[in-house]
């Protein structure tokens, strides 16, 4: 589970690493009220889960109001290598003397954490690696062992930090260390990690990738999966523990195993359609899943038609279609459904849905044919 930066920031603060102050925003005036809070000059960064968003344009220096509004303006809402900006990160903006680099990672090869330093930060290590492998410090720790002080010195030696940066280099280590392993990361970054010209040493950029086996003793970790997605329909899903991915389509798209789930998505793509969502209700999905699923398509605006597709495996078909009818009665749902039920009852099942047929609610044997019902559905009252 990859954090944004803001969260890593404060996943950092936890462990006593100094990151500076600051607050997120999803609006202009969000960020002008952000802004004046960390005290101007300010820096305005893209909040996406990829790196390489200062070079994109997503990170910007702002003196003042106005510059945080014209940023701000560009930054919220701009692709980032896919990422569509939907937050934003406004900090006070620090004075660089030099940039760093810093991490711990799992090698698992070796069975061992490694820590990697670099006097070359602020740049793709990657690139670093390629160029200059001997720019960078390494030093594998035993898990068992933990970081020494001794080891930490070791590695902003080798690394060659500057003099005056290496004692507070050093003690950010142990602290991102703990930060690591207590943590339960399986990624810890900071680049650049920054030397003031006042001689202070600080993240400027975290990146945390939390190791989700561990979720169930970090109560903790559910704001920053309630963080995770920005999209409403998401939020909901997970509420209700749905496999739920949400897409720009107009197709609502329910079905029963990740398998048939994609393959439902295709078909509507293949007779010219466009799906608004993945969604897999799992193999022993009840009638109060159906329902939920139905719920959470309802949310999603653009969707003009829903496709259920099931194929009655241990979910049986008169489940299925009762789960139809008790969501007919939740929820006033403002698409018509085209339902293709087959496999273990899918008899039973349409029997069960026949009452309930009508111009909104159509039962079709193929999914083909299904997917066709459900595209001409969206173009009817286009
Ligand atoms: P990334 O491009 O996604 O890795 O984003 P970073 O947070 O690492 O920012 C990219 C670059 O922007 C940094 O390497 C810095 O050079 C610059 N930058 C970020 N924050 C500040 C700041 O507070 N002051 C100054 N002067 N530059 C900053
Ligand atoms: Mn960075």
């Amino acid at each position: 589970m990859d954090l944004f930066e803001y969260q890593g920031k404060q996943y950092f603060a936890r462990f006593g690493i100094p990151v500076s102050p600051g607050g997120f925003a999803d609006t202009v005036d969000d960020a002008i009220r952000e802004a004046e809070k960390a005290g101007y000059p300010v820096v305005v960064k893209a909040q996406v889960r990829v790196g390489g968003r200062g070079k994109a344009g997503g990170i910007k220096l702002a003196a003042d109001e106005a510059e945080v509004r014209t940023h701000a303006e560009a930054i919220l809402g701009m692709d980032i290598r896919g990422h569509t900006v939907g937050r934003l990160w406004i900090e006070h903006a620090s004075d660089i003397a030099k940039e760093y680099y810093a991490s711990f990672t799992l090698d698992r090869s070796a069975k061992l954490h490694l820590a990697k330093v670099s006097a070359r930060g602020g740049v793709d290590i990657e690139q670093v690696a390629d160029e200059d492998p001997t720019a960078i410090a390494r030093l594998h720790i035993d898990p068992v062992d933990g970081l020494s002080e001794e080891g930490a010195r070791r590695l902003v030696d080798e690394a060659a930090l500057d003099e005056e940066a290496r004692a507070g280099a050093a003690e950010i280590l142990m602290s991102l260390y703990r930060c690591f392993v207590e943590g339960d990361a399986d990624l810890v970054e900071i680049n650049p990690l920054i030397l003031t010209p006042d001689g202070r040493v600080h993240a400027l950029d975290a990146k945390v990738s939390l190791d989700a086996s561990a979720a169930f003793r970090h109560a903790e970790w559910g704001d920053f999966t309630g963080l995770e997605s920005l999209d409403e329909r998401e939020r909901l899903a997970q509420e209700k523990g749905l496999q739920y991915v949400g897409l720009e389509g107009d197709v609502g798209v329910i079905a029963n195993g990740a398998g048939l789930a994609m393959s439902t998505c295709d078909v509507v793509n293949q007779v010219g359609g466009r799906p608004a969502n993945f969604l897999d209700i799992g193999g022993g999905a009840s009638a109060e899943v159906m329902a939920d699923a139905l719920e959470v398509i309802n949310t999603d605006p653009n969707v003009r038609a829903i496709f259920i597709n099931i194929f009655g495996g241990i979910t049986k078909g008169e489940d299925v279609a009762n789960g139809i009818v008790q969501a007919l009665g939740r929820v006033e749902l403002k698409s018509p459904i085209v339902i293709r039920l087959d496999g273990t009852n899918a008899e039973e099942g349409r029997s069960i849905l026949k009452g309930h047929e009508s111009d909104q609610l159509v039962s079709v044997t193929t999914m083909l044919e299904a997917a066709e019902r459900a595209v001409a559905f969206t173009r009817a009252g286009a």
